[in-house]
């Protein structure tokens, strides 16, 4: 069945009580990405940024897509984003183990962008979010990544579905829709923060389109 995620996020936005927002656990690949759906955020949820991407096989990518993300935290907590946060913005960083994707998607390395090895890429990083919040008692958990045209926003729904918990709910979202992706062009342009060419795994870096930006 197709679900309109979009519109599911905004019935659970229209649903929360500012004066006590709930706290989100946000799964963030990247600056860029969060951006935009920071934009739609930041209004109504107490937001933790979890930066939990084995599947940035490159450390030195991995360090730079992180300096990027802390870089936004700091423009969001210093007031100087297009919008106001209702609580200061959180970042925490899963400690970085490729091997773990490797092992994840293991025989699927020669498939393309889009096909079963993202599905298990997706899983890996979902589950990592929902383990974390779990533990640490938020009341949703969420990704960056439906705002990218890359990625199939009806899986990534349908993966954290499928991972929420009685206490621990799955924030339904399709960020790419209502012009998403062009406002993280717009933003990351606008504060100077590095945008990549590839997705992330060594795979997507061999694959890469000319001119494409993720
Ligand atoms: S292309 Fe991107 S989503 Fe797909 S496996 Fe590689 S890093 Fe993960």
């Amino acid at each position: 069945m197709n679900i309109n995620y979009d519109k599911e996020f905004e019935k659970i936005k229209e649903t929360i009580n500012k004066e006590n927002p709930p706290r989100l656990l946000l799964q963030a690949c990247c600056a860029p990405c969060a951006t935009a759906c920071l934009l739609r955020l930041l209004d109504s949820f107490d937001i933790t940024l979890y930066y939990a991407n084995d599947n940035i096989t490159d450390p030195a990518e991995w360090d730079k897509r992180l300096g990027e993300l802390q870089k936004l935290v700091q423009i969001i907590n210093n007031g100087e984003y297009e919008i106001r946060s209702l609580r200061p913005l959180n970042l925490i960083v899963q400690r970085h183990n490729p091997y773990r994707f490797f092992t994840a998607v293991r025989g699927l390395e020669q498939e393309k962008e889009g096909g079963a090895r993202c599905t298990r890429c997706f899983a890996l990083r979902l589950g990592d979010a929902k383990a974390y919040a779990e533990q640490n008692g938020y009341d949703f958990f969420g990704t960056t990544l439906t705002v990218s045209p890359y990625k199939n926003s009806q899986l990534l729904n349908e993966i954290g579905s499928s991972l929420q918990t009685p206490t621990l709910q799955w924030l339904m979202s399709d960020f790419k829709k209502r012009g998403g992706y062009n406002e993280s062009i717009r933003l990351s342009t606008k504060y100077g923060l590095y945008r990549q060419h590839y997705c992330g795994c060594a795979f997507s870096k061999l694959q890469i389109t000319e001119g494409q930006l993720h």
